[in-house]
């Protein structure tokens, strides 16, 4: 069976942006502000060179509240998209989930199953890729990353960095990491472990 690592992107791939008007480290709503986080090659390519499946899940609820383009959100994933290729990084497939329970755009008003917590992508991506979850993992910055993972039966690891780690509370993920790269160490000393023991 495969194996995969389902990563959250704002705050794992790419560094959040503070925004003045909230006070809060939100996702980039303009294109200048897509800053890759740092170590995305090494991070990610021996997972891949492990055999892991890598997955994006995505919340990206910006157009639905009125507070950018879906133009400016496809040009944001196309230079994700760059970024990774140019790092030696292929995904599988990405997922966004564009809706939002106060939707200014009726159509993406829902209820959805894709909005994480919900589970809807990820089991439709075990399913199609007849993946072990078992054996796989969920890499995000919030508690409805490590929710969603755990509710799906997968390991889970919380990366804080000191911008997300404000919005992180209830949900106590298996593993803690600050860096991308460390949660990529602990994924990697897992399988290890997981094959001496076997
Ligand atoms: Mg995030
Ligand atoms: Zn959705």
């Amino acid at each position: 069976m495969k194996k995969a690592v389902f990563l959250d992107r704002d705050g794992v791939l790419n560094r959040l942006v503070f925004n003045p008007a909230t006070g809060a480290f939100e996702a980039p709503q303009k294109l200048e502000d897509f800053v890759p986080s740092p170590g995305l090659g090494s991070a990610l390519v021996p997972l891949i060179r492990s055999g892991y499946l890598l997955f994006l899940i995505s919340n990206q609820p910006d157009y639905a509240k009125g507070k950018a383009s879906l133009e400016v959100l496809r040009a944001i994933h196309e230079k994700l998209d760059t970024e990774l290729k140019a790092s030696g990084v292929q995904f599988k497939e990405y997922f966004y989930c564009y809706h939002h329970p106060e939707s200014l755009v009726p159509a993406l008003k829902g209820p959805c199953g894709c909005r994480k917590p919900g589970t809807l992508f990820l089991d439709q991506t075990v399913e199609k890729y007849g993946l072990d979850c078992s054996a796989s993992w969920m890499v995000g910055d919030q508690d409805t990353d490590v929710e969603c993972g755990r509710k799906a039966g997968l390991r889970t690891v919380a990366l804080q960095t000191p911008e997300s780690a404000k919005r992180r509370g209830q949900q106590r993920a298996d593993y803690t990491a600050g860096t991308l790269e460390e949660c990529s160490q602990i994924i990697l000393g897992f399988s290890k472990e997981a094959f001496r023991a076997a």
